[in-house]
């Protein structure tokens, strides 16, 4: 078992970026649906495939006080889209246990946006397993 340990270990991480009109989005869209969360998918350029341009709102996705907004039945098939987006009503950008659930089920990278009550803005993005990623803005 220790040989394809240190095998998956040497694979190179993939190098994730997000545009910056993307991210922008995601930030009004966070703060206007404050203090309830907002949630959608990311989805990938079709050449760029590390690139995320775009955010799709997920149909039967609500917005609410619960960290468990995502319906995993109701997520696409669509090798496009590789994770997801979602608020919370507070400065922090750190994964509930739910969200940790989530994030192992589907995709394999989410962001969480923190709103504080007074306007700003922070943000961290995590992997399949909770933890951080740098996601680069272009
Ligand atoms: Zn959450």
């Amino acid at each position: 078992m220790g040989f394809f340990r240190r095998k998956t270990n040497n694979l190179t991480p993939i190098q994730w970026r997000i545009t910056k009109r993307c991210l922008d989005l995601i930030f009004e869209s966070s703060k206007s649906n404050f203090p309830q969360e907002f949630g959608a998918l990311l989805r990938v350029d079709r050449v760029n495939k590390n690139t995320i341009v775009e955010v799709v709102l997920l149909p039967g996705t609500i917005s609410g006080d619960s960290h468990a907004i995502f319906h995993l039945h109701m997520l696409p098939v669509d090798y496009s889209v590789v994770g997801t987006v979602h608020s919370h009503p507070s400065a922090i950008a750190l994964p509930s246990k739910a969200d940790l659930d989530l994030f192992s089920h589907f995709g394999r990278i989410h962001i969480i946006v923190g709103v504080s009550p007074f306007g700003g803005v922070t943000w961290k993005a995590y992997d399949y397993k909770g933890q951080e990623v740098l996601l680069q803005v272009v």
